[in-house]
């Protein structure tokens, strides 16, 4: 027999203290995309479908209204981090006294962070991981927890944190490709330029969604609100900190490959003595 889809209502509120953390224009989209009301309590509950990128919906091509706020020319995406309930890897608590026992799902982490990436930003949630033996929790985005994955999938995580923002791979990729002394202040620049750029391209956007019902022929034309401020970019220093721990963290990786160079110039020589 035929039945109706079940069709899911967007909860009326964001999981707790998201709010806090995520600016106005991401609320409402990530709210009616990623969430649905649980049925007894009306709660949030992540939708079944998961995935790694959530994109925004984008503004329609024609305004048969004025646009009723700018917020939906300035959305961003959201990657959503869950290794154990994305994929079921096994995970464990680090505290040696608990010794390797697993880690239980603990709902959503409370804090959302906020990424740089290379023209813009975006937010980053997390799952809650629990050791039901020694109480200690861990957000599935520490280090305890991304050490333990495979590289297939811990490279799949896009960034790396700190204590205030969080900067995107690719942002320190094109750090790492700079040699030392203008890097930092080359790259400010540089991303100053992509982030205003792609700024002004949605305040244009938002304007031209306006500027038809400025020229109508009523009495009182709507008013518009003003498009949000460009975000501001961290500082220069606060880039090199961040690349400073790039460097430390893969101190093993660079180490090797100095050593593969070296080890094939050894060989060069070798070869030419033999001649
Ligand atoms: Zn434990």
């Amino acid at each position: 027999m035929w039945r109706p889809e079940p069709v899911f209502q967007p909860p009326a509120e964001l999981p707790a203290h998201w709010n806090e953390h995520l600016p106005h224009f991401q609320q409402d989209w990530i709210r009616k995309t990623l969430f649905r009301a649980s049925a007894k309590t009306g709660k949030p509950d992540l939708v079944p479908q998961l995935k790694l990128w959530w994109y925004p919906p984008q503004p329609p091509l024609i305004h048969a209204q004025p646009p009723a706020s700018p917020d939906l020319f300035f959305c961003r995406p959201l990657f959503l981090w869950m290794p154990l309930k994305m994929w079921s890897i096994p995970l464990v608590c680090v505290q040696p006294a608990c010794s390797n026992h697993k880690l239980t799902a603990a709902g959503l982490y409370r804090t959302v962070r906020k990424v740089l990436d290379i023209d813009g930003w975006y937010d980053l949630a997390t799952e809650y991981l629990e050791c039901k033996r020694c109480k200690k929790k861990y957000p599935a985005w520490s280090e305890d927890i991304l050490g333990q994955l495979d590289m297939g999938h811990r490279c799949q995580f896009p960034a790396l944190l700190t204590y205030r923002y969080s900067c995107d791979y690719r942002v320190l990729r094109m750090m790492r490709e700079r040699t030392l002394g203008n890097s930092v202040t080359q790259l400010f620049k540089k991303l100053s330029e992509e982030h205003s750029e792609a700024w002004t391209q949605r305040v244009l956007q938002y304007l031209t969604a306006c500027e038809p019902f400025t020229r109508s022929t009523v009495i009182h034309p709507p008013v518009f609100a003003e498009p949000p401020p460009l975000p501001a970019l961290p500082k220069p220093k606060w880039l090199l900190a961040v690349y400073a721990r790039d460097v430390l963290m893969r101190l093993d990786e660079i180490k090797a490959k100095i050593t593969s160079v070296f080890g094939s110039v050894l060989k060069m020589d070798s070869t030419k003595k033999v001649r």
